[in-house]
């Protein structure tokens, strides 16, 4: 191939071209002396420039070694064995490691690979007579310590795995802890609902209670009332009927006695009349009921201990006239203390 400055074609065609600029300074020493075949009116910077002293593989990257070999070597041609070979080595550098999706493979993709990359670095290495020194390097690369590079960062990957290990160690546990409070608060609330609704319970269940012992006293009241009014308008309606028909008897005669029953009644509020049977002590007691009536008294008529028992029907609110027949007994007076004090202490205390 010849210098650029040698070539015939006049113009420089950059889609032609092969090598970078970049790559040309890696290789050539622009500052060396040109070959002296050089054309000093061509200015391009790097043509017959001598190779770089210190230029070694080491400082040759793939891809610029890549082009070097199918571009510049003889034993490179398109589809020869270490042509193919070549491509199959940058397919694989670029699938497993260039753009691979992430760090790791597994252990059978690993063998696999390795197997294949073995083949096809050996299938070069006997193409170029050095097939027994590449298995033997191939063989050191195996067992080779990591470098010093390489150790450096497998420890500053465990150290940030570590790190980071922690920091999930401590937001598991912030979160486990605040599950907990979350837990407590939502056992506080529900005894609080429990403790309210039980309240609620009593609340609910006294008032039930106070309802019916309302209704039921309401009700007792009501019929004990409705019991007195139906007794008592019985009694008023009896001694109505017996006033009446006394005020129809004609035979009655007005005697000195009725004067002086009369004057005491007015006086004392309370008369006892005493006399033998059948000498007219009820019709004085009628008549002066029809007295007390026409003067706008009620008059009510009991049966002895019977004024005790009805005595919530004389209403100290009204006028009235209570006459107890028979007090002492039909035929003859006989007083007995327990019943017959109760009856004149109650009449007293009207
Ligand atoms: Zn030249």
């Amino acid at each position: 191939m010849l210098p650029v400055c040698q070539q015939k074609i006049t113009t420089y065609n950059s889609a032609s071209r092969v090598l970078h600029p970049d790559q040309l300074n890696i290789l050539l020493d622009k500052n060396g002396q040109k070959l002296s075949c050089h054309n000093i009116k061509i200015s391009s910077q790097f043509c017959c420039c001598p190779a770089k002293a210190t230029l070694t593989t080491n400082v040759l990257d793939l891809t610029l070694l890549r082009c070097l070999l199918i571009n510049f070597a003889s034993i490179c041609p398109p589809n020869s064995n270490i042509r193919l070979a070549v491509d199959d080595l940058i397919e694989y550098r670029n699938k497993l490691y260039g753009h691979a999706q992430e760090a790791r493979c597994s252990d059978t993709d690993y063998i696999q690979y390795k197997n294949k990359i073995e083949t096809t670095i050996l299938k070069i290495a006997k193409s170029c007579n050095k097939e027994s020194e590449m298995k033997q390097k191939l063989k050191d690369a195996e067992v080779r310590p990591l470098d010093e590079t390489i150790c450096q960062q497998f420890q500053n990957c465990l150290l940030y795995d570590i790190q980071h290990h922690e920091e999930i160690r401590k937001e598991i546990h912030m979160l486990r802890e605040q599950s907990r409070q979350n837990n407590e608060q939502m056992v506080q609330c529900l005894s609080k609902i429990d403790e309210t609704t039980e309240g609620m319970h009593t609340d609910v269940k006294q008032t039930r209670e106070e309802i019916k012992d309302r209704y039921d006293n309401l009700s007792g009241n009501l019929e004990e009332t409705l019991t007195i009014w139906a007794s008592k308008l019985g009694i008023l309606d009896h001694s109505t009927a017996r006033i009446l028909e006394h005020r129809n008897d004609q035979t009655f005669v007005e005697t000195s006695g009725l004067d002086n029953a009369r004057i005491i009644l007015k006086d004392q509020n309370l008369l006892v009349l005493l006399a033998k049977g059948g000498s007219g002590k009820t019709q004085i007691a009628l008549h002066l009921a029809s007295i007390y009536q026409d003067d706008g008294y009620i008059p009510l008529f009991f049966s002895d201990k019977d004024v005790i028992k009805f005595k919530d029907l004389i209403s100290l609110d009204e006028k009235t006239l209570v006459v107890v027949e028979d007090l002492f007994g039909r035929s003859s007076v006989d007083f007995y203390e327990d019943d017959h004090r109760n009856i004149l202490d109650t009449l007293s205390s009207f």
